[in-house]
């Protein structure tokens, strides 16, 4: 095959039309996108921008090989093709930006959620859609035209085009911030990193990049100072204390917290035994991001801290309880995640879920069974972590079919179309489940130990058409909804752990506004554990409780964060 290297300056005149054609081809992949975006008015012009500046990379080869053109441009525009459909699909369910945290979200989740969301918000005109825009690109692609440029041209193009993306930006991060390769990444990463299809290596190299942080992570924390001057009103005693964490519950789906369908019949059977905080929400819509602050020390305003500072598993280890963690959520997959890391910060571990797909029946009653097991170990004081799978999507197959109780329209507002009233009522029956589920804990942990504790809260909230307008549905952090965030926080205290050190849970106690964000200081004090770095105020369940703008939105974008506390009324729940 002979490539023509274009030579002499006599050719013929510049094609400027088929220039633009082959422009607009290898703009249109990243360009719908980001114009789609526009119009939502959520993202600025940067990615626009980019994506711009990089659809030029494409006309270089084309330039110097003009005969290659349109195999080329068919080879290039499939994998563009491909890539923009990720964000294409993305923009079609959130009318949202996917952005580097997104795909950071899906790398973290385990592999089939991803599948399992597609699943979950697939709809109808998609196809057409979708092939509406792939007609767009073939068409595009059938009025590519080879355009010969003299030498010239082509390389003086190939050199600004260079300088444009690479020696310019490059130079001026060097110029700033001194020459080093981490400089050069930094550019790169940040330039390309919006757009396709270098959008997904560039997001993994960095996910991987965190993720071997994370296995330095937890050598570090096993080399951590302990917590300075520890001491325990309990030491000594057998006691088992016991953090149930949920998964994707709004409150105010349980009837616990005022919902009108009866969603938690055994936790409301028992309410003269739970202490129900009516005002907790959580910092973040995200597991992994939740439990970062939630078990560590970290919080919004120090989202690091998890890092440096000794985790509540490692507190309890620390204060002398044998420690273990129980999972329903898919953490032993291929990939570690931040969640193995905490696990294993304990001493042993139940990993339950094994299916290959989340998008399969996997009931948190798995739970029940090695719960019992530790229960019956003869260690004298126990720390037991359950993490449950809860009312993750998809809801339908968070409980068995006996749990199949809420159908029809019944209590539901009147705004909701038909599949919005299914998923409503699967989200429903996944409550009811999981209601069965946290009683059940609550009721094996009192039979087994006559001092002990548990407490309750779910990670995150979740919007199932709750907030006003009954449109949102799910969780995205850019747009926060009070259901996104509103957990249901509940203790749970045999008579023994509860005569033995009264705190205080008046009324105005109950309906404190918190964020799970400071959970290890009410741990803390509930363990009953002083250490040097206690914070009362931070404790919901201190006299000297100081209340806090709840801050939600992404802490490494501190300008982003909002107080949650606008949209909640003065004393939400009863
Ligand atoms: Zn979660």
């Amino acid at each position: 095959m002979a490539f023509a290297i274009p030579t002499g300056d006599s050719v013929r005149p510049t094609d400027w039309a088929g220039l633009g054609w082959l422009f607009l081809f290898f703009w249109y992949f990243p360009g719908i996108n980001q114009l789609l975006l526009l119009t939502t008015g959520f993202v600025g012009s940067v990615p626009l921008r980019q994506s711009l500046v990089f659809s030029l990379l494409w006309l270089v080869p084309v330039m110097i090989f003009p005969r290659m053109t349109r195999p080329f441009a068919a080879v290039i525009g499939v994998i563009l093709w491909f890539f923009s459909l990720f964000g294409l699909f993305f923009y079609f369910i959130y009318q949202q930006e996917f952005s580097q945290s997104v795909i950071f979200i899906i790398f973290e989740s385990n592999e089939t959620e991803a599948s399992e969301y597609a699943a979950q918000y697939f709809a109808w005109w998609m196809i057409p859609a979708l092939l509406a825009y792939t007609t767009g690109a073939v068409l595009l692609w059938k009025r590519l035209r080879p355009v010969f440029l003299s030498g010239r041209h082509t390389w003086g193009f190939t050199a600004a085009v260079t300088v444009l993306l690479f020696i310019f930006p490059i130079g001026k991060a060097i110029a700033n911030k001194g020459a080093s390769l981490l400089t050069v990444q930094g550019v790169l990463e940040k330039n390309m990193g919006p757009v396709i299809p270098w959008q997904m290596p560039v997001a993994y190299i960095q996910y991987r990049e965190q993720l071997a942080s994370m296995q330095a992570l937890l050598e570090d924390n096993a080399r951590l100072p302990p917590l300075a001057n520890l001491r325990d009103a309990h030491a000594g005693q057998p006691s088992t204390l016991v953090l149930v964490i949920g998964e994707s519950t709004n409150r105010q789906h349980m009837s616990l917290y005022g919902y009108a369908r009866p969603t938690t019949p055994k936790l409301d059977a028992m309410r003269d035994q739970l202490l129900v905080f009516n005002n907790v929400v959580s910092p973040r819509p995200y597991t992994i991001e939740v439990l970062q602050q939630a078990l560590t020390f970290a919080d919004q305003e120090h989202p690091n801290l998890y890092l440096t500072r000794p985790s509540l598993m490692n507190m309890m280890k620390q204060a002398g309880y044998k420690s273990y963690w129980i999972t329903n959520q898919q953490t032993l997959t291929k990939r570690n995640t931040m969640l193995t890391t905490f696990s294993k910060q304990t001493e042993e571990q139940f990993y339950l879920n094994h299916n290959r797909s989340q998008n399969s029946p996997q009931y948190d009653g798995a739970v029940l069974e090695p719960f019992q097991q530790i229960l019956r170990d003869p260690a004298p004081r126990k720390f037991i972590v359950v993490h449950l799978l809860g009312t993750h999507s998809k809801y339908h197959f968070r409980f068995p079919p006996e749990y199949e109780q809420f159908s029809g329209r019944k209590g539901l507002p009147t705004t909701l179309d038909d599949n919005q009233v299914e998923v409503v009522n699967d989200y429903d029956n996944a409550v009811l489940y999981n209601d069965y589920v946290v009683s059940s804990l609550i009721a094996s942990l009192s039979q087994a130990s006559p001092h002990a504790m548990l407490v309750y809260f779910s990670d995150h909230g979740e919007d199932v058409f709750d907030s006003a307008g009954h449109k949102v549905f799910g969780r995205i952090e850019d747009t926060p909804t009070l259901p996104m965030y509103a957990i249901p926080f509940l203790v749970w205290m045999s008579d023994g752990w509860r005569s033995e050190r009264p705190l205080n849970y008046s009324r105005e106690t109950l309906d404190r506004h918190y964020s799970t964000s400071h959970f290890i200081h009410t741990w803390a004090e509930l363990a009953g554990l002083t250490f040097d770095d206690f914070e009362a105020s931070k404790s919901l369940v201190n006299k000297a409780f100081k209340e806090r703008p709840l801050l939600v939105g992404n802490p490494y974008k501190p300008k982003s964060m909002t107080d949650l506390r606008a949209q909640m009324p003065a004393a939400e729940g009863r």
